[in-house]
C-alpha cells in the first residue's frame, strides 16, 4: 500500500487481532448459516430461533466461481490509468459461505476455479480525494 491516506470501507468487517486479516460474520446457532457481513438477525427465512453470535471466519477458502471486470466499473470507483482487468473471485469458506471479493496481484489468465486463496486486506480503488479505500480481497495461497 502506497503514502495516501486509507479509508476502511466499513466498520467490523474484519479483524486484525491475530496477526492477519479474518473477515467477521455472523453464526447462527440454530440453523448454522453463516452471514457476511455481521448482521443482527439470522436472515434464513426457514430459521425458527435465529439465536446468532459473532465469530471470525476461516482465513482460507476456495475459489467457487469468478469474473473478469473487462471495464472499468462505474463511479466512485476510480480504477487505474490504464485500466487494468480486475479478477473478481466468489470464494467458498469450509463454514459454508460464499463471499464475493476482489483478487489481489492476479490476473485473468492467472484465476482458476478450485484455487485455494486466503484472506487479505488492500486497497479497493482510490478515491478523488487522493483516498486509498481499504476493504478485504483475496489472494493466491
Ligand atoms: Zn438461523
Amino acid at each position: 500500500m502506497g503514502e495516501n491516506k486509507q479509508v476502511l470501507i466499513g466498520e467490523n468487517l474484519f479483524d486484525m487481532s491475530g496477526g492477519e486479516p479474518a473477515l467477521i460474520v455472523t453464526h447462527c446457532k440454530s440453523c448454522g448459516d453463516y452471514f457476511f457481513p455481521k448482521t443482527f438477525t439470522c436472515h434464513n427465512p426457514e430459521c425458527k430461533e435465529k439465536d446468532v453470535e459473532d465469530t471470525l471466519l476461516s482465513r482460507r477458502g476456495v475459489i467457487e466461481n469468478y469474473s473478469i471486470m473487462n471495464y472499468p466499473p462505474p463511479p466512485p470507483f476510480v480504477a487505474k490509468d490504464p485500466y487494468e482487468p480486475i479478477v473478481c473471485a466468489a470464494v467458498k469458506f469450509p463454514e459454508g459461505i460464499v463471499i464475493i471479493g476482489m483478487m489481489e496481484n492476479m490476473t485473468a489468465d492467472q484465476v482458476k476455479i478450485g484455487m485455494e486463496v486466503e484472506v487479505t486486506v488492500g486497497t479497493l480503488y482510490t478515491n478523488k480525494n487522493g483516498e486509498d479505500i481499504i476493504a478485504w480481497k483475496f489472494k493466491a495461497v
